[in-house]
């Protein structure tokens, strides 16, 4: 038995502005099977962005980074899928657009990335930054929980998809 994996993904400022462009890659996330767990669309504030990013302080993209981030909203997203957090960011593509253009045309960033800056989505690089980021943007998640209770419904598809509020839904429970 192979648990599932969560990732953050968010589908970042210029992307929410363009219905065609979320509409495409939500489309492509649940072809791609996974499973929507919780959805937030919220305008990041700079003091979140600047924990979420910690990591690039001080990187000549940095501010940039930051100002793009807190624009205007986003669709923040916990999906759950097996190797979720390598599938994902397969389907985004490279980080830099140029790159994603031609080396990953189809991929989420080659499709919809402007610049190395606005390139579409975040995808989480690892188990431990996966928890970290779903505790930046969901404090009220409780992912050890969620393993401990929900995982294996998630896992054995024992979920229904709610198409207006774009999550899975564990079957009969109610919340
Ligand atoms: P990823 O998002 O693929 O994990 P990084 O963690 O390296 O990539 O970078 C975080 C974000 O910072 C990127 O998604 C992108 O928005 C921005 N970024 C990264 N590198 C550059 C760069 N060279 N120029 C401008 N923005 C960048
Ligand atoms: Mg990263």
């Amino acid at each position: 038995m192979v648990p599932l994996q969560l990732t953050l993904a968010i589908l970042k400022p210029h992307v929410l502005k363009n219905p065609v462009a979320t509409e495409k890659i939500k489309y492509v996330i649940l072809q791609s099977e996974f499973k929507i767990v919780k959805l937030k669309t919220t305008t990041i504030s700079l003091k979140k962005a600047q924990e979420f990013y910690g990591e690039h302080k001080g990187k000549f993209f940095y501010k940039r980074l930051l100002s793009f981030m807190t624009s205007g909203p986003s669709e923040v997203m916990i999906m759950a899928k097996r190797d979720a957090i390598s599938h994902w960011r397969q389907l985004m593509g490279p980080t830099k657009v140029y790159k994603a253009q031609f080396e990953a045309p189809n991929s989420i960033r080659g499709m919809f990335g402007l610049s190395d800056t606005q390139n579409a989505a975040h995808g989480s690089d690892s188990p431990e930054s996966a928890k970290r980021e779903i505790g930046i943007f969901f404090p009220e998640f409780n992912y050890d929980k969620w393993f401990k209770e929900d995982e294996m419904h998630f896992r054995n598809n024992d979920v229904h998809f709610v198409p207006s509020l774009f999550i899975h839904q564990i079957n009969n429970k109610t919340i």
